[in-house]
């Protein structure tokens, strides 16, 4: 095996292997690290490989430059793209078996830079791709709140959250769920990341303008009992996939906000109809995604954590088990990185009667949050705050992706006392 992470040995590549081999030694590396993406790019006198990995970046060695291109080209040849092309940007996709006989569908593209190219692979590991509900790493009482959601015949459930916040793959855990051979299933994705066995699965195009809502006119008339759709972003697409929710389709979409509630208001703002949202929705999943403490290597935390500070809403949890806060460490297990996974954190609004009615009255995002915590809804900050204390991430990994004041304040006096 070649010795990938040897980051400054620029030299001598040309006897390590020929590109080819490299290239498919180098994408094994980076599926068994469960890299996303992968990158080969021309920097000052060198081409620098980097993976991402756990939603951060990893510098993983520098090449020679004659090397490096030659390796950018073998890659463009896997995505079935022009090896040569150095002028224009260019775009392929394609399947490789690596040498230890896994398989994996990349997309590329390549843009010319400064220095040359950057060439950036997206990974897409079948077997871990497109996971089941319940290996999203969520609490078993979220789990079930989304299959009680999808076990509805209609009703519009909307996923949202940030730009890498996990989305598609919740979309694709409830598909699959959905996916028995008793429904047909269409969906309208922008791009498709895992096929579907049995889904009609549709790729837009602007080009040949199939947007969103040209291609949800289309599906409408296949009969579907669920779609998905991939985006929400224009009111076109908004208003027909309430009517749809609201009229004996199940309808799942993204749209892009940062909480539940502001979703619903997201919505409003493309469809002024409140009632027809409130009839239609029937809830709306907001989520982040954050590291896991390796389980194997995590230490406790020297950070001060006072037992009655817990509120109720948050102990109930805990499964009576007691708070325990954990930093990361470091094995060979998680490459000595003290993370070994990516967890979703959810916040689930579950639309009852109560919040149908707020939202029918016109209620503002600040509001209806009040109204669903209320409700019983625990806010993302409230899980965030029960992974902690359960050792399942680092407050330092909870502190980057949840803005919350409590939050925040647990990490400074852990600061001081550590
Ligand atoms: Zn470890």
């Amino acid at each position: 095996m070649i010795d990938f992470e040897d980051l400054d040995n620029a030299e001598g590549e040309t006897e390590l292997s020929p590109p080819e081999l490299f290239a498919a030694n180098l994408i094994e590396w980076s599926l068994e690290r469960h890299a996303s993406d992968l990158f080969v790019s021309d920097i000052d006198g060198a081409v620098l490989i980097s993976v991402r990995r756990l939603g951060r970046i990893e510098p993983v060695r520098k090449l020679a430059r004659d090397y490096g291109r030659r390796l950018q080209g073998h890659l463009r040849v896997i995505a079935g793209a022009d090896a040569g092309e150095s002028v224009r940007p260019v775009e392929g996709r394609g399947n490789i078996t690596t040498p230890d006989g896994s398989k994996a569908h990349l997309r590329l593209s390549s843009l010319p830079t400064l220095y040359g190219q950057d060439v950036s692979i997206r990974l897409f590991d079948p077997v871990r791709g497109a996971r089941p509900l319940d290996q999203l790493g969520m609490d078993s009482v979220d789990v079930e709140s989304i299959e009680h959601l999808i076990d509805q015949r209609s009703g519009l459930i909307l996923v949202t959250g940030p730009v890498a916040s996990g989305k598609s793959s919740t979309l694709y855990a409830m598909m699959k769920r959905l996916n028995d051979g008793t429904r047909k299933i269409h969906t309208i994705e922008d791009p498709i990341e895992h096929a579907l066995s049995g889904v009609m699965q549709s790729q837009t195009n602007t080009r040949l303008g199939l947007g969103f809502a040209e291609l949800l006119t289309v599906v409408l008339r296949h009969s579907p009992d669920v779609i998905m759709i991939g985006e929400i972003r224009d009111r076109q697409t908004a208003e027909t996939a309430i009517r749809a929710g609201a009229s004996g389709q199940l309808v799942l979409a993204t749209v892009h906000s940062t909480s539940t509630a502001e979703a619903v208001d997201m919505m409003l703002q493309y469809d002024s109809d409140h009632q027809f949202l409130a009839n239609a929705l029937s809830g709306v999943i907001n989520q982040r995604l954050v590291r896991r403490l390796c389980p194997v290597c995590r230490k406790p935390s020297s950070a001060p954590h006072d037992d009655g500070e817990i509120p109720e809403r948050i102990r109930c949890r805990m499964q009576d088990a007691p708070p325990s806060v954990f930093d990361p460490f470091g094995c060979h297990l998680c490459h000595e990185g003290g993370y070994d996974q990516l967890i979703a954190l959810p916040e689930i609004m579950l639309v009852d009667e109560t919040i149908e009615a707020a939202i029918a009255k016109r209620v503002c995002a600040t509001e209806l949050e009040t109204i669903c915590a209320e409700d019983g809804m625990l806010r993302l900050a409230e899980v965030a705050h029960s992974y902690v204390l359960r050792g399942l991430t680092s407050l330092d990994e909870i502190n980057r992706a949840v803005t919350d004041p409590h939050i925040a304040s647990m990490r400074r006096r852990g600061n001081k006392s550590g």
